[in-house]
């Protein structure tokens, strides 16, 4: 695998930063995580989008330009000849001295790995999972917000520690408020009749790519699509439960604290949507070989 830095090529074992990069002392960057499907990129331009976006919010100066960035990436696609993989980049605030003043670093640091996908087990989306609440609340958006897709992890991080120690694969986070905010990488969503809801960006979650896309799906299949502040007891008599994530794609959930959604296999609307997700990734994108 060939992975970019700063516009040149390494070899996997000579791909290396620094230790004086702000990005490893004190996760001062962003990222995205991007899937390729059939020599496509899928939602590149979103992606690189909310990448510019993230930067904005913490001041970073992206070194390339949007339709740089965008290029770069499917150049590193090519240059790993990835028909369907997973591209990972990252912005980094760059080399500095060991204080936190980012100021002391000059130059961010582009990296992109385009590589293969590791993907969930199909019995994963076959049965359905059992997720639990855990008690890590996501950071508050007046902290740090978790819009910002930042290369400080650790809120998840600990939130999908508490969801492995309680035997499970996923957490739902929750808000300050006690409200429903998202999964540890993921975003969730439930269906009540026929509303296809999810919590708002503003009780705690990422601007998913993937959550936009199905709230698209849903729309076109006539359901009534929003996003109110929701509560556990929602997530518990809902008629079906899903989680969507770049990685994950559409994952349904069947089991939250204990309490059986719906009948206790994925349900009948997550199962169409999974599909209408799958012919949808697999026939547009940007391509990669043209
Ligand atoms: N929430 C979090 C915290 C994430 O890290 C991710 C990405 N893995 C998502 C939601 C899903 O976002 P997307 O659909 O853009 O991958």
């Amino acid at each position: 695998m060939k992975i970019y830095i700063d516009g040149k090529y390494y070899d996997e074992r000579n791909a290396k930063i620094s230790v004086f990069d702000h990005g490893l002392l004190y996760g001062d960057g962003i990222f995205e995580g991007i899937r390729a499907y059939n020599g496509r990129v899928f939602r590149l331009r979103e992606h690189i989008d909310r990448l510019f976006a993230s930067a904005k919010a913490i001041l970073l100066t992206i070194p390339l330009s949007h339709a740089e960035m965008m290029k770069a990436v499917i150049a590193t696609c090519r240059r790993n000849k990835v028909q369907d993989g997973y591209i990972r980049l990252l912005v980094t605030r760059g080399i500095g001295t060991l204080g936190l003043n980012p100021k002391s670093c000059k130059a961010p640091s582009v990296v992109i790995i385009a590589g293969k996908i590791q993907l969930y087990p199909e019995e994963y989306y076959e049965k359905g999972l059992d997720i639990i609440t855990v008690p890590t609340v996501r950071n508050l958006h007046s902290a740090l917000n978790p819009a910002i897709k930042s290369l400080n992890y650790l809120n998840n991080i600990l939130a999908k520690i508490e969801a492995n120690n309680g035997g499970c694969e996923e957490a739902v986070m929750l808000n300050s408020e006690g409200f429903v905010a998202e999964c540890t990488g993921d975003n969730l969503f439930i269906i009540k009749g026929k509303q296809l809801l999810t919590p708002p960006l503003s009780a705690g979650a990422l601007y998913g790519i993937t959550r936009e896309v199905v709230m698209g799906l849903g729309r076109d299949a006539g359901m009534s699509v929003a996003e109110p502040n929701l509560t556990r007891y929602d997530l518990f008599n809902a008629d079906e439960c899903f989680l969507t994530g770049t990685g994950a794609e559409l994952v349904p959930v069947v089991k939250i604290d204990g309490r059986i959604i719906g009948d206790g296999s994925p349900g009948p609307i997550t199962k169409a949507l999974v599909a209408q997700y799958r012919t949808l990734t697999n026939s547009v994108g940007e391509s990669i070989y043209d």
